[in-house]
Parts: C-alpha cells; sequence; structure tokens
C-alpha cells in the first residue's frame, strides 16, 4: 500500500463521533446554570453513561465529563439529606459558587464527581491512533474537540463498531494486525 494511498482511506475521528451529521446535537450539562429538574430531565429522557460538561452553550468550552450514575446517586441524596435541595437549585460544577440572594433555594454543588480531565481528540485524529489510545488506557469515552470547542463523542462501542465495518470492507485491515 501507497503512503498516498493510505491516507486517502484514512477515517478520522470526525467521522465515527456523535453526533452524526443529521442528529439532534450532543448532550451537554453546563458549569453553573442548570437546575435540578433540568438535569432529572436529562437523565429521564436519555440513557447515555454520561455527560459533557460545558461552560456554556454558546462557547462549549470543554470543562469536563460527569458520569450519569454519578448524577443519579448524588441527587437522590441530595434530595433526601441536604436540606432546602428543591427542583429549582441551580446545581454548579465550578469551584467558587456565587453568593446567592437570601430568597432563593440552596444550591447544589457537584464538582466532586466531575471528571476534570477526560480524554480528547481533535476532530482531524486518525481513528487508528484512536483506536490505539482506546486499546492503551482501557478508555470507555473520549471526547472530541475542534479549535477548544467540544464537537462530539466517541464511546468505547462506536470504537468496536468501526472496527468490525473496517473488518467486513476489508479483512487485511492494519487494525487487526
Ligand atoms: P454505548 O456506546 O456503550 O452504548 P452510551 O449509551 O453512552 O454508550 O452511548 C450511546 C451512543 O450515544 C454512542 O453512539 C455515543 O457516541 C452517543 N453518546 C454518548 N453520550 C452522548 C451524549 N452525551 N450526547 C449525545 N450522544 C452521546
Amino acid at each position: 500500500l501507497e503512503a498516498k494511498e493510505e491516507f486517502s482511506h484514512k477515517t478520522l475521528a470526525m467521522d465515527v463521533m456523535r453526533p452524526r451529521r443529521n442528529d439532534p446535537p450532543l448532550t451537554v450539562i453546563t458549569q453553573d446554570s442548570m437546575t435540578v429538574e433540568d438535569i432529572e430531565t436529562i437523565i429521564n429522557e436519555t440513557t447515555y453513561s454520561g455527560y459533557p460538561v460545558v461552560v456554556s452553550r454558546e462557547s462549549q468550552r470543554l470543562v469536563g465529563f460527569v458520569l450519569r450514575r454519578d448524577l443519579i446517586i448524588s441527587i437522590e441524596n441530595a434530595r433526601k439529606k441536604q436540606d432546602g435541595i428543591v427542583s429549582t437549585s441551580v446545581i454548579y460544577f465550578t469551584d467558587h459558587s456565587p453568593p446567592l440572594p437570601p430568597s432563593s433555594p440552596s444550591m447544589l454543588k457537584l464538582r466532586s464527581i466531575l471528571d476534570l480531565s477526560p480524554f480528547t481528540v481533535t476532530d482531524q485524529t486518525p481513528m487508528e491512533i484512536v483506536v490505539d489510545i482506546f486499546r492503551k488506557l482501557g478508555l470507555r469515552q473520549c471526547l472530541v474537540t475542534h479549535n477548544g470547542k467540544l464537537l462530539g463523542i466517541i464511546t468505547k462501542k462506536d470504537v468496536l463498531k468501526h472496527i468490525a465495518q473496517l473488518a467486513n470492507q476489508d479483512p487485511d485491515s492494519i487494525l487487526f494486525n
């Protein structure tokens, strides 16, 4: 296989990541503007294993990654055991939370369940390298960015599906050597 030819076959992270071109956008959580109710809605309406946390919807700057199960447990616990936590309580993933007006409901701080350094690759990363990273680091998911902005997600299952697809097209794929 010539180097040039090899290059033209290369699948990039952007070809495997979700969402796909016509899919609804990535389900993200903002670091300091969503309420307990907002996040409970996300948990009830999606089944993803986790959610990227961003500075704001407009910026799409990645702050970290939070697992669905940790969110469920923490919100359940807080509702049971923490005074003043109600549906309208704002959830903070930030280091410092702003002082609240006396009339507003207690806030819920969840920075402790945030993975602050989730693995990321850029959208132009060849899948060959992404597969290697998943294997070597035992990743469950990897986030995809472009110019520092969050673009998508690739899970271990997405990678396995991609490998299976390659195997169908090209049984001698280098991924299997
Ligand atoms: P798995 O891939 O093991 O089923 P998930 O349930 O987390 O894991 O993801 C299901 C599909 O949805 C995958 O194709 C993944 O890329 C995508 N996905 C995962 N998390 C999100 C999210 N927060 N927003 C949008 N799509 C997601």
